[in-house]
């Protein structure tokens, strides 16, 4: 059975740090979905077509990487699609703290639905999308902090 992980996010923008997490994860999965997750109620800072295209570019050259967006609930999107795991990027206790609790409702309402975390490279632990849009908010070079082949 090939093993499919969902790596769920707003992706708003993608960063080198997801970008770090995805490549961690190639050889763990046969396939890996990033998917863009939509709320209803809350727009995106980029709109999701741009952020789709970032991260297609981004892994073009990866033939087990699929780019997708969802409504919902994570694991609806990941039974629909066969996956048995959703991937999530540990970068503090914070985000940990904040993991878990996800992970144990996720685990409740799905039992057959394992999340695995991954650490990102060190270089990028402070990195996250919403400083990122912090930065371009207020005119600020976001170059440094973005994957080289989203081409932003
Ligand atoms: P969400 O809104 O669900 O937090 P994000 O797009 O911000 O979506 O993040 C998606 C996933 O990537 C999350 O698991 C997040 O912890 C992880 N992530 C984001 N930035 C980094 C980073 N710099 N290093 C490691 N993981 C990260």
């Amino acid at each position: 059975m090939q093993k499919i992980a969902v790596f769920p996010g707003s992706f708003d923008p993608v960063t080198r740090g997801h970008e770090s997490v995805v490549r961690r994860a190639l050889p763990l999965f046969d396939r890996i979905i990033i998917a863009i997750g939509e709320n209803a109620g809350k727009q995106g800072y980029f709109p999701l077509e741009q952020r789709m295209e970032w991260l297609i570019r981004t892994f073009a050259g990866e033939p087990k990487i699929e780019v997708k967006a969802y409504t919902g609930l994570t694991v609806h999107f990941c039974m629909a699609e066969g996956a048995q795991y959703i991937l999530r990027g540990l970068r503090t206790s914070a985000d940990f703290e904040f993991e878990r609790g996800i992970g144990q409702m996720n685990r409740n309402i799905e039992p057959g639905i394992e999340t695995v975390f991954l650490l990102c490279d060190p270089e990028y632990t402070a990195l996250s999308s919403s400083i990122v849009r912090e930065i371009h908010r207020h005119g600020g070079d976001i170059g440094q902090f973005l994957p080289v082949e989203a081409g932003i």
